[in-house]
Formats: structure tokens, C-alpha cells, sequence
């Protein structure tokens, strides 16, 4: 699987690309080559999905639908079509030609997103990972949650994940 860490105050500390049956305990991002310590303990439930962040360790992760860069061009598309059509500035076909240009572009979006499982404390991503059917989508009061359990512990970003080159 494929992982976005980031620090405990959610900065971006790189990608990395890990085996989920090898469970490495230390990795390197492969971008921005900084090191990174994974918690493999209790991380997978008993059918071998991940319940919990291997990077800070909540056990609270939502799943997230992302989508490709190209959506808000399809929707202004969308939206000026629809427009001229009703405008009258051009026939209908090429109103019609145009829509189902649309459609297709609408679809194929669909096809290429992605459901991504994140954590609610970090933010790290999991990428190409199977997700179980108990993690939902994000909600307000296991954030809110999630947040009253973190704020009694000292908020010093982990040293852990601390870029290579800070150290010189
Ligand atoms: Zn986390």
C-alpha cells in the first residue's frame, strides 16, 4: 500500500510505498527522502484490514472519495453549456452533442476516483488499501472526538518523522 504520512500537525512529510505483510518498522519517503518509523501493532483486524494509523496510531480513520484534478473544469463546462442552451445562441444538436460530452467526461471521472482511508488525527492517507466496511466517511463528532484526545498530550510535532535534513 501506498501511504501520504504526515506529522501529528499535519504537515506533509513525503510518500511512502509499504508492504503491509512485511511491516517494516522504518521506511524512507520515496519523494522527499526524510524517515519515517511505522506502529504496525494491533494495526489490522482479524479479516487483514487496517483498523488503525500506522503512522500516529488513532484508531479513528474515515474513508474519503477523491477525484481527479479535472472536475471543477467539467462542472463550469457543465455550466456554460447548459447556459447557451439556454440562450438560444446555437442549435439544439450541438447542445445535445455537447452534453453527452459531458456525460462521458462526468463518467470517467467517476471511473479514475479513488476511495482513500485517512486518519482523523494525522491526516496520513492510505492509498491502495482494501477498506473495511466499519470505517464511514468523516464526521463532525469523531473529529471533535478525536481532537479532545489529543489536546491533553503536548503538541510537539513527533520527532519521528522529522526530515533527515533538519538534523545537520
Ligand atoms: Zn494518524
Amino acid at each position: 500500500m501506498r501511504v501520504l504520512v504526515r506529522q501529528l500537525n499535519r504537515r506533509r512529510v513525503g510518500m511512502i510505498e509499504v508492504d503491509a505483510e512485511a511491516k517494516p518498522a522504518r521506511t524512507t519517503t520515496t519523494d522527499t527522502n526524510a524517515e519515517v518509523y511505522l506502529d504496525w501493532e494491533r494495526a489490522h483486524d482479524d479479516s487483514g484490514h487496517l483498523r488503525r494509523c500506522i503512522v500516529c496510531g488513532s484508531e479513528d480513520l474515515f474513508r474519503h472519495k477523491t477525484f481527479p484534478q479535472i472536475t471543477p473544469f467539467v462542472i463550469v463546462l457543465a455550466f456554460a453549456l447548459s447556459l447557451i442552451g439556454v440562450l438560444g445562441f446555437v442549435t439544439d444538436v450541438a447542445i445535445l452533442i455537447g452534453m453527452t460530452g459531458v456525460l462521458l467526461l462526468d463518467i470517467a471521472i467517476l471511473f479514475f476516483a479513488r476511495t482513500r482511508l485517512l486518519c482523523y488525527r494525522c491526516r496520513s492517507q492510505y492509498r491502495d488499501v482494501e477498506i473495511a466496511d466499519y470505517h464511514h466517511h468523516w464526521d463532525r463528532s469523531t473529529e471533535a472526538r478525536s481532537r479532545r484526545e489529543r489536546e491533553p498530550r503536548p503538541t510537539e510535532p513527533s520527532g519521528r518523522h522529522r526530515n533527515r535534513d533538519e538534523f545537520r
